[in-house]
């Protein structure tokens, strides 16, 4: 056997803190903004950042916390949080962002299952983390992100982060780590069971920080004021703060305040032209956008995901505001980012109304995921935009198991997500459901977001779900649970003709249901879970009718 001949290349790793040592020194006096949970404006730069980050790691180091240990963050979107990021992983320690919106009980539970040594957290979470510290005992100290100046009165004994800044210099040079190290955990929102983390490493986070950036992913660039509304605390704001400092763009950090008016201030002032969110979170944007009657002046693009992006709100954002939207899919097993809608030169050449159903869908994967949809039986199915299939997934930063797991979730090498998709011959993904949020008619799919789709683009609606209803002859039919907009009306007889020509006659719900609010996960998921256990017993007309059908043709009286 002959050996490889191996390159001659240096062998450097690739770790997280590599991203903010070359912002420092490549985009250094770049500004990092945020709004400060203390109400102010906070700025200062990537290399500010830097130096701020090699204190936190001191200031770590001196308390004891060893590399490989968890330190978590309990935070909004901040310049305290972005230290964080870098400080715990730099040296070693794995940084694990927790979502505060969790049920306590869920938090105590993440907390303990990933043995968090410390946990930083802004003082808007001071009542949670009195509730979280008599459930958590293994913590070793509750760190405040602020000043002694600004400690909220707690029950639980804490410690001021600026405090602990202030006793180390930031004189401290980034080790060389092994690349396969931890760098952070993130756990899955949990809509089923426990939360189950997400272990990436530094290779994994800094290959798909490069991932993130291309020009048909989420190009941003060093001429980019990126604002993430996409939470820290949700799978790494989808790679921006990995994304941002490796291509140097500025960073706009907006803290707690999410509301229409707040967001867009701050993109005005600080000359956003980049940002990212779920749908929920643009809803508000919009809406405060048309009530005051204002445009943007500097944003010019934006990534949309977690959920589908209505494509009503598509059209909003590109017709009334000439903002692009890059529709994204993605999980927190997948780092997150698996697709995007970036068109190709050849659908670029196609008619408008083409281009424009493509970029409907979540698009493409990036290099570094390989996708595929499976029938029955594991067999591949074919890309031609019609044949739904499980989703499955594999590549550099795709989880291989869960945190402290020991039986492997792949399907021979590959990760089953639990969507159900289309791929068309362009390789568009098009995610039609959850796995478990199918509705089967008469053993045929039909996707339950197609149809929240037509019924958001109706301007009588704020939001829509579509639920599986048992029926007797078809097994289940499409309810649709509608809010209505704030004083508007609509009739379930108008909504339902609002359908016709816009799906195919069978897809057409059963019945609509109006309620005053739809429950949602703590990352702004619909809770379908939930939903179809509120609407359990349901009846739905059709299915009265067939009964009685049924019934007759059983001799059976009605
Ligand atoms: P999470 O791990 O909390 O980020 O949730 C991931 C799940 O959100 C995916 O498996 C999808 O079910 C859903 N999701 C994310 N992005 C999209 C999208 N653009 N369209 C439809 N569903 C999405």
């Amino acid at each position: 056997m002959t050996t490889p001949l191996l390159g001659q290349m240096m062998d450097v790793p690739l770790i997280v803190s590599s991203l903010l040592a070359h912002a420092a020194r490549h985009a250094g006096s770049t500004e990092i903004v945020s709004r400060r949970i203390e109400g102010d404006l906070h700025r200062y730069t990537y290399r500010d950042c830097e130096q701020r980050a090699k204190q936190l790691a001191q200031a770590l180091i001196a308390l004891g916390v060893a590399p490989g240990e968890r330190v978590a963050t309990l935070a909004w979107n901040g310049y305290r949080h972005l230290e964080a990021y870098y400080g715990i992983t730099g040296f070693g320690a794995v940084c694990h962002t927790i979502n505060p919106s969790l049920f306590p009980d869920q938090i105590a539970y993440i907390v303990n299952h990933a043995d968090d040594a410390y946990v930083l957290f802004d003082t808007t979470f001071a009542p949670l983390v009195d509730a979280l510290a008599p459930q958590c005992p293994k913590v070793r100290g509750w760190i405040a992100l602020a000043d002694e100046a600004h400690l909220p009165a707690m029950q639980t004994p804490v410690l001021s982060y600026e405090t602990l800044m202030a006793a180390q210099d930031g004189n401290f040079a980034w080790p060389y780590l092994d690349e396969r190290q931890a760098s952070y955990l993130c756990y899955t929102s949990g809509t089923t069971g426990n939360p189950k983390g997400a272990l990436y490493s530094h290779r994994s986070t800094v290959l798909h920080a490069f991932g993130a950036s291309l020009p048909d992913a989420m190009s941003l660039s060093a001429r980019d004021a990126v604002l993430p509304v996409v939470p820290m605390f949700h799978v790494n704001a989808w790679g921006i703060p990995h994304a941002a400092p490796l291509t140097g763009a500025k960073l706009v950090l907006p803290g707690k305040d999410l509301d229409g008016k707040s967001l867009y201030e701050l993109m005005e002032g600080e000359r956003v032209t980049y940002s990212a969110g779920v749908p929920t979170v643009w809803l508000g944007l919009l809406n405060y956008m048309r009530e005051a009657g204002v445009q943007f002046s500097s944003l010019n693009r934006t990534v949309i995901g977690g959920s589908a992006c209505p494509p009503a709100m598509l059209r909003t954002f590109e017709d009334d505001y000439g903002v692009q939207v890059i529709h994204a899919w993605g999980m927190t097993e997948m780092s997150p980012l698996g697709t995007l809608s970036k068109l190709t030169w050849e659908q670029s050449r196609r008619p408008l109304a083409e281009q424009r159903k493509s970029l409907e869908k979540q698009g493409r994967a990036i290099y570094g995921v390989d996708m595929k949809i499976v029938g029955e039986e594991g067999r591949e199915l074919p890309w031609d935009g019609v044949a739904f299939g499980d989703l499955h997934v594999r590549g550099p930063w795709v989880i291989d198991r869960y945190f402290r797991k020991d039986d492997s979730p792949l399907a021979d090498g590959w990760f089953p997500t639990g969507d159900v998709a289309t791929i068309d011959r362009d390789g568009f993904l098009h995610i039609t459901d959850r796995s478990k949020d199918v509705i089967k008619s008469g053993g045929e799919w039909i996707s339950s977001i197609d149809i929240e789709n037509v019924a958001i683009a109706h301007p009588a609606v704020a939001e829509a779900a579509c639920i599986a209803c048992a029926h007797p002859k078809w097994t289940e039919r499409p309810l649709l649970v509608v809010v209505r907009r704030a004083g508007a009306s609509v009739t379930r007889e108008e909504l339902l003709a609002f359908y016709e020509g816009k799906v195919a006659k069978w897809w057409i719900p059963d019945d609509v249901a109006f309620v005053d609010e739809l429950p949602h996960t703590a990352t702004g998921k619909l809770q379908k879970l939930k939903l179809r256990d509120i609407f359990r017993d349901h009846v739905l007309p059709s299915a009265l009718e067939d009964e009685k059908n049924c019934s007759l043709a059983r001799g059976n009286p009605v």
